[in-house]
């Protein structure tokens, strides 16, 4: 099927559909408002599908732009496809649920489409968001995953193996910093090469009149893949949006998975000692 910016949903084997792109929300520093500016500019585009969780602060920011413009009749409920998130500290099941209705009271919506699990590791509850104990350490929690379906995924992380399996058992993937990540030294391996820069994206985006970013987002779509890059900048939701008006050859597609560096940007390290510490194994 030939996706373009009107139409393109893809099935789930339950029955529903999801965008191939959305938006992420997540930003660090969160100028107040931006937010909310940055989603409704999105929504004008045709973004349909928004990334967000209770952990990023602007859960709030994102109930607000979707409800303005659905009060100003741009979009229904039903076009919009928002995944919310379960925090680290809430995996106890007595408490997922609270965690959804804290969810939605904050969007001030009905429903979420997805609900995930943010991180497969728990902390332990009821001492804030990132809890320590009195000598720094993190306060680790016993988890009970069943599994997690978010993977990160670009041109230097291609999980070839993990798309493979999941081509063939018909799940879908959503790609988290298809663009290489905002490289927040904070939470980011930032001596890894930077995607953007990559000479090959570069010259394929000469030839088709489109960014790097452009050719990184079309690879994954091209792959079946959604992506929910983040950007609360105009000419970029713009740019990023505008992924469906070309399409790669399959050699440039085999020269853009030959990239692959195994390089995994969002290492999370600071919890590498986790037991349930997911990025040691090769999936
Ligand atoms: P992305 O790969 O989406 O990169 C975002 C960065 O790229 C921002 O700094 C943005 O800046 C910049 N950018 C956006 N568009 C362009 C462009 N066209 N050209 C150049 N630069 C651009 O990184 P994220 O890590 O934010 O991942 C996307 C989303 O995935 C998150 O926002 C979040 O919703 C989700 N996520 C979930 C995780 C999880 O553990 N569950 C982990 C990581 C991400 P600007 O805004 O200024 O345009």
């Amino acid at each position: 099927m030939i996706h373009s910016a009107t139409n393109h949903r893809i099935p789930l084997s339950d029955g529903n559909s999801i965008p191939l792109i959305g938006l992420g929300t997540y930003s660090d520093p969160r100028p107040v408002r931006t937010c909310v500016l940055g989603l409704k500019m999105a929504i004008d585009e045709g973004y349909r599908h928004f990334d967000g969780a209770y952990i990023y602060n602007n859960e709030h920011e994102v109930g607000e732009a979707i409800r303005e413009k659905i009060a100003e009749g741009k979009v229904k409920r039903e076009e919009i496809f928002y995944c919310g998130k379960l925090w680290a500290t809430e995996h106890t099941p007595e408490l997922v649920r609270p965690a959804l209705e804290r969810t939605l009271k904050g969007l001030k919506l009905d429903y979420v489409d997805l609900f995930i699990i943010e991180i497969p590791m728990a902390f332990e509850p009821g001492k804030g968001m990132y809890p320590k104990d009195e000598n720094g350490q993190w306060l680790y929690h016993k988890s009970d995953l069943c599994a997690t379906w978010e993977v990160e995924c670009h041109p230097y992380f291609t999980q070839a193996k993990l798309w493979e399996f999941c081509q063939q058992h018909d799940i879908v993937i959503v790609a988290y910093s298809p663009l290489g990540t905002c490289r927040n030294p904070r939470w980011v391996n930032v001596s890894s090469p930077s995607l953007l820069k990559d000479e090959l994206l570069i010259s394929l985006g000469k030839k088709y009149n489109k960014t790097a970013a452009q050719i990184a987002l079309r690879f994954n779509i091209q792959r079946g893949m959604v992506v929910i890059p983040k950007s609360f900048n105009h000419k970029r939701i713009q740019e990023n949006f505008q992924i469906f008006d070309f399409s790669l050859t399959e050699e440039e597609m085999k020269d853009i998975a030959a990239l692959n560096k195994n390089v995994r940007f969002v290492e999370l390290l600071m919890w590498s000692n986790h037991p349930e510490y997911p990025f040691h194994d090769e999936y």
